[in-house]
């Protein structure tokens, strides 16, 4: 038995269609393969092909979605043409990244509760939830946490996960394949659309193009979008101004470096998990220095548990110090240093370092040098009285100047902006 056959006959016996329309356009068409909810067609008329596309496509999807109780694609295939591949990863269940083994702190509480909101259909007014923030922070996590709730609780769901990069040159291999049917096809029957890093979109003309369509049809069919980026809409500045004001329609949910008190739980949990035992001094010291990025306390974690393990070092505060060393040293701008701070502002400002650090308070240099503490403050683990000791100034003043530049973000985009450009240009350093 061909089921494939079975199901093209399914499908034009429920359509309905009149014996000469069938006669007209069905004739030819061969039934290819039915796998993974996908049913495979192939006409030798390229010319057929464009009317099913056009005019039968959609009733002949939704029959048979109706039929299977789940959302069923239907792609017809024209002479040599190849199926697209099936790219578009949908999650497995056994996931890791669940909410069970995500910790919640004050940086990325909103987040979250946004999240669960969403994986447990509250999210109407959520649409779509645009969570974004630095690398290694967790956005992956919900993501994909998201998706494994909506999969328990809707197993009939089809759930499309891509990474923006991905659908960006799927897109591109279609156009080039004349395939953008079969790709539009394919996202618009999402019931839940998940896209990660979707800054890569950004700049990108006809990927936006695309995904504007696709994002309204979803939209308008009261479909949940949730999306992923390591800036907000209104930083990604080759955005369109049409889809930035799409994203910003929906609930925007940021996602912060995590506090100690979150760094410690985060550590001691992963340590759990990688069954390894961390006294608590070791761990402190990770979790001080550190800061950043959840990746990395993962990975230094990891590291001494290997050392431990394979090398048979005892875990002391010495050796986590080398491995955290290590891990710095891989991307040093993750954990930068005062100094490659005073670089970054002084290159952002166009003002010397040393006039930074001059005692001189002309409007040229408060301004730069407020921020270099702030983000001194923000980015290292030095105490007020040791970045104090960095400028030549007392701990009140970088206190001071900490406040001044916490308030301006608050009142003002541009003071944020800045903020942001800065911490991306120290962390790509
Ligand atoms: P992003 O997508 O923001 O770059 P990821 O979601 O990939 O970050 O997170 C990086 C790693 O850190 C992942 O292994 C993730 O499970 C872990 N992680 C991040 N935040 C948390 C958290 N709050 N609790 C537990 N694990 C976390
Ligand atoms: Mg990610």
């Amino acid at each position: 038995m061909n089921a494939a056959k079975d199901i093209l006959q399914m499908a034009l016996d429920q359509m309905d269609l009149s014996p000469t329309i069938r006669q007209a356009w069905f004739s030819k068409i061969e039934a290819v393969s039915f796998e993974n909810d996908r049913l495979l067609l192939r006409t030798p008329v390229l010319f057929h092909k464009e009317i099913i596309d056009a005019r039968f496509l959609d009733p002949m999807q939704q029959r048979l979605s109706e039929l299977f109780g789940t959302s069923i694609t239907v792609e017809v295939l024209t002479g040599d043409e190849q199926a697209a591949p099936q790219a578009a990863s949908t999650i497995s269940p056994d996931n890791e990244y669940t909410f069970e083994n995500f910790i919640v702190g004050s940086s990325n509480r909103f987040a979250h509760a946004a999240a669960i909101a969403v994986a447990n259909d509250r999210g109407r007014d959520y649409n779509p939830l645009f969570i974004y923030g630095q690398p290694g922070l967790g956005k992956t996590h919900l993501l994909h946490a998201i998706g494994n709730v909506m999969r328990k609780n809707h197993p009939q769901f089809r759930i499309i996960y891509v990474k923006g990069e991905d659908f960006t040159n799927e897109l591109i291999t279609a156009i080039q394949e004349s395939n953008v049917p079969a790709f539009r096809g394919k996202y618009r029957m999402a019931d839940l659309l998940l896209i990660d890093d979707i800054q890569f979109i950004a700049g990108k003309e006809r990927t936006q193009e695309e995904f504007f369509h696709t994002f309204n049809t979803l939209y308008e069919a009261g479909k949940q979008i949730v999306l992923t980026s390591d800036r907000p809409p209104k930083e990604m500045s080759t955005l369109e101004d049409r889809m930035r004001s799409r994203f910003e329609n929906g609930v925007l949910a940021d996602i912060q470096a995590p506090d100690l008190e979150t760094r410690m739980a985060i550590i001691s949990a992963k340590a759990q998990e990688l069954g390894c035992e961390l006294p608590q001094d070791v761990m402190y010291e990770i979790a001080e220095n550190l800061k950043s990025n959840v990746r990395q306390l993962q990975g230094t974690i990891k590291k001494i548990k290997a050392k431990h393990e394979l090398g048979g070092e005892p875990v002391t505060i010495q050796m986590a110090q080398s491995v955290i060393d290590e891990v710095k040293s891989i991307n040093p701008g993750l954990n930068p240093t005062p100094q490659m701070i005073l670089k970054a502002v002084s290159s952002f400002y166009s003002v010397p370092v040393d006039q930074i650090l001059a005692n001189k308070r002309s409007k040229e240099t408060v301004v730069p040098r407020q921020m270099a503490m702030y983000l001194v403050r923000k980015l290292t683990s030095a105490s007020l009285p040791e970045i104090g000791k960095v400028f030549g100034r007392d701990h009140t003043t970088v206190m001071h100047a900490c406040n001044k530049i916490e308030d301006a973000r608050k009142q003002s985009a541009e003071t944020d902006d800045i903020i942001n450009t800065l911490i991306e240009n120290i962390q790509n350093l």
